[in-house]
């Protein structure tokens, strides 16, 4: 016991403070409730848990033939340091693993080929690393192996997690803003990490500076912690927002379900006396064109059945959002209809630049007719939200038992407040006469009767994602439309 402090250099309290540092990151990330998280951090951050752990024992293996080494023989100080090597080895192949599964969920398939390649390039790397040095069971050995392990496993590890972070916090900006801050500081301290772990070899002073690497080291490790477990917080948030948007459309469905009804009895009422306002218009014009009278009269009513028939048009479209009568459901291939959807729109996407993502998707049971109606609402929106032009992409997904469209716009987005209003009938931005707030309405009437959801998240002044979930079918592993 007694030799724990007379042994003991400075030095080596770093070593100690720098494996406590790992090894209280893993015990956060064991502690944290992740159960019921959708974000694909979730599943993946146990990978770096386990590389916290390794490493954080790891850096505790080593101050043990530093403080027992007097009592110690030869061979036990060997062993013990070959069990060190190979805790090393295995904890940097947990950061690789971690690395590569963020930058398999969030990459393009480019990035990701090259990345996937990387650990059979460092296994090749590292035996000849090791290979070059001779293969004598020495000490020497263990010193080369554990550098090349750096240079290899080491560097890489953290360079992939550093990207695969960064790259990560751009997609769950959407839910906290400091936690995607936190992720993407955890991300270069990965970096900063990868340098002096990586690069530099123990036992060296950077540059000019009379610092000792491993205190550079044990910085990086406190700095990766910090913002590690700062950025766990984002669990929290999700499941509070998860709540919040839940009680959220409860009150929405029994908000429009009673609008529905109100809006169908109007519709009904004013349906009659406009038809019979029509009809009378359609008989004095007969008239008056056999009498051959004044053409500004015929004008005037022209202008009056016009009116009419806008009148009309909203009666129809508030009935479309509040019947309940059951969809005409057979197969229907998501994929096609966008594209439909997006042929009939052609006109209206001058300026947008359109990205395409329909990927292989199973069928959903729908009326395809109905399901248009969806899509040129959402991407009129899309379109009408960037006057100015912008860009779009609509992209196509399986989630779970869902099959998932997403478009995602450039435009002008909805302020916080109004975005718990969108889908509520007649609420319209737009001009008198540019919208009449039905659209979204009858989307989400719409989807509900397809048992599926729509959703919209948006940020104003950076654009707005809406995201339609449909069920898939069944019984349907083959039927898949390819793109
Ligand atoms: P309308 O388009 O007739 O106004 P909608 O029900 O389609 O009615 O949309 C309601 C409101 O939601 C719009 O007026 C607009 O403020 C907002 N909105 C919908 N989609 C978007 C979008 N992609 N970008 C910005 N705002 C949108
Ligand atoms: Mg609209």
């Amino acid at each position: 016991m007694n030799s724990l402090f007379i042994n003991i250099q400075p030095i080596y309290l770093i070593y100690f403070f720098y494996g406590a540092a790992f090894l209280i990151m893993a015990a956060s990330i064991a502690a944290k409730d992740m159960k019921g998280s959708e974000l694909m951090l979730a599943k993946s951050l146990r990978l770096l848990g386990l590389f916290g752990l390794s490493h954080g024992f790891h850096e505790w293996m080593q101050l043990y033939p530093l403080i027992e080494g007097d009592h110690l023989s030869l061979r036990a100080i060997y062993i013990s340091k070959l069990a060190a090597l190979i805790v090393f080895i295995v904890s940097y192949l947990f950061l690789l693993w971690f690395g590569l599964t963020l930058i398999n969920g969030v990459s393009e398939k480019r990035v990701w080929r090259i990345a996937r390649t990387v650990p059979v390039l460092l296994a090749v790397v590292w035996v000849l690393h090791v290979w070059y040095t001779g293969f004598t069971m020495d000490m020497q050995f263990l010193r080369q192996a554990s550098i090349a392990t750096r240079h290899t496993f080491g560097l890489f590890g953290s360079l992939l997690t550093a990207y695969g972070l960064t790259a990560y916090s751009r997609e769950v900006g959407y839910l906290s803003r400091t936690a995607a801050r936190n992720l993407a500081y955890a991300g270069a301290s990965f970096g900063f990490y990868g340098f002096v772990a990586g690069v530099v070899s123990s036992g060296f002073t950077l540059f000019r500076f009379p610092i000792p690497v491993e205190v550079l080291r044990g910085a990086a490790g406190i700095l990766i912690t910090y913002f590690i477990i700062k950025a766990l917080n984002i669990f929290d948030v999700e499941m509070r927002k998860k709540i919040e948007l839940q009680t959220r459309r409860i009150v929405q469905a029994e908000k429009l379900t009673s609008l529905g009804q109100l809006a169908a009895g109007i519709a009904h009422e004013i349906n009659n006396p406009l038809a019979n306002a029509s009809l009378g218009i359609q008989t004095l014009k007969r008239r008056i064109s056999g009498d051959r009278m004044d053409g500004s009269v015929l004008d005037k009513l022209e202008l009056v059945e016009r009116n009419i028939d806008r009148a009309a048009g909203i009666a129809r479209e508030l009935l479309q959002f509040s019947r309940q009568q059951e969809v005409d459901v057979m197969p229907v291939h998501v994929n096609a209809v966008l594209r439909g959807t997006l042929t009939l729109l052609e006109y209206k996407l001058k300026g947008v630049s359109v990205r395409q993502d329909l990927h292989p998707v199973p069928s959903v049971m729908g009326d395809a007719g109905k399901l248009e109606q969806v899509f040129i609402n959402v991407l009129s929106n899309a379109v009408e939200a960037m006057p100015q032009g912008g860009s779009m992409s609509i992209a196509t997904s399986v989630e779970g038992s869902f099959v998932q469209v997403r478009v995602d716009d450039s435009g002008s987005g909805i302020p916080e407040e109004l975005l718990s209003r969108v889908f509520d009938p007649f609420f319209t931005t737009k001009d008198v006469g540019a919208g009449t707030g039905l659209g979204l309405a009858i989307c989400y009437g719409i989807v509900k009767q397809h048992h599926g959801t729509i959703e919209l998240r948006s940020t104003a002044g950076k654009g707005t994602t809406v995201i339609i979930r449909l069920p898939r079918r069944e019984d349907d592993e083959k039927d898949i439309d390819r793109g």
